[in-house]
């Protein structure tokens, strides 16, 4: 190798080694820009995005109550069958949810019947460890009393 290469090998490598070092550097003297998740240590504090499409939940509004009134436009919205709604009739007669079955274990998580249902009584939960010995654990009843 000509003396000339060499230098100039050795000068682009340096250059290169400032500027990694200088990022590192950045992070040390200002740890908040780091976004990497210390998981699971930061189980407790750790915070999915907004946008984040965890699972499927249903919500309680302020009166401790489901919004939704068993429309069934999300079961026909679902491209795979994986929501059920299996409606009752209260005293009055009137149509109302009686099960709310999610099959999460073949949720493709693609928003549509989030997307389908006219009373946001759906929404996309940011939880996300699932992991279980037995898939029929991923079939879920959605509604339920407020705190169960
Ligand atoms: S997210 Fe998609 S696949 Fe999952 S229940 Fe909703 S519509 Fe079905
Ligand atoms: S979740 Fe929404 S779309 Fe689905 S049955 Fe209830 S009200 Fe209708």
């Amino acid at each position: 190798m000509k003396l000339k290469q060499y230098f100039t090998k050795a000068w682009t490598g340096g250059i290169s080694l400032i500027k990694g070092l200088s990022v590192t550097f950045s992070y040390f003297i200002n740890p908040k820009k780091i976004i990497t998740e210390q998981y699971p240590e930061n189980r407790k504090t750790l915070k999915m995005t907004p946008r984040f499409r965890g699972q499927v939940i249903m919500p309680h509004d302020e009166q401790g109550e489901h919004k939704c009134t068993a429309c069934s436009m999300c079961e026909r919205a679902c491209p795979n069958g994986s929501i059920s709604i299996l409606a009752t009739k209260n005293i009055a007669s009137k149509r109302v949810l009686g099960q709310f079955i999610y099959r999460y274990d073949q949720c493709t998580l693609c928003n549509l019947c989030i997307e389908a249902c006219p009373f946001d009584a759906i929404e996309m939960g940011p939880g996300f460890e699932n992991a279980v010995y037995d898939r029929s654990e991923l079939i879920m009843v959605l509604n339920k009393k407020e705190g169960r």
